[in-house]
């Protein structure tokens, strides 16, 4: 992912609308470059200050976006490792159906 790319998908990280495949090239494009991550950094203040300003409480953004990041791209990583378990699982399964079918129809 280049920074124009990752520029463009702040929002929709912030959103937590970005595919696991997505998260996982901008949260390692973020912690790599620190353009993006300063333009992250800001949007993320922006919009989590704002809307924290009835609450008036203190916060630690810095650390509450490293939170997210983390958080991320370990939901991301197990999205892809789940999708990847469901493929086998339903790979062995139809393979066993054939199976049986197949020796079903034999006898
Ligand atoms: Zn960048």
């Amino acid at each position: 992912m280049n920074c124009y790319e990752c520029k463009k998908k702040i929002k929709d990280f912030l959103d937590d609308s970005l595919n696991s495949k997505n998260t996982i090239e901008f949260v390692n494009h973020v912690r790599s470059c620190k353009e993006c991550m300063e333009e992250l950094s800001i949007e993320y203040l922006v919009s989590e200050g704002l809307k924290r300003l009835d609450t008036a409480t203190s916060f630690n953004l810095d650390n509450e976006l490293n939170d997210k990041l983390n958080e991320a791209l370990s939901k991301a990583k197990f999205n892809r490792y789940f999708a990847v378990i469901c493929g086998i699982v339903i790979f062995i399964v139809a393979f066993l159906l054939g199976l049986l079918l197949s020796t079903l129809f034999t006898y």
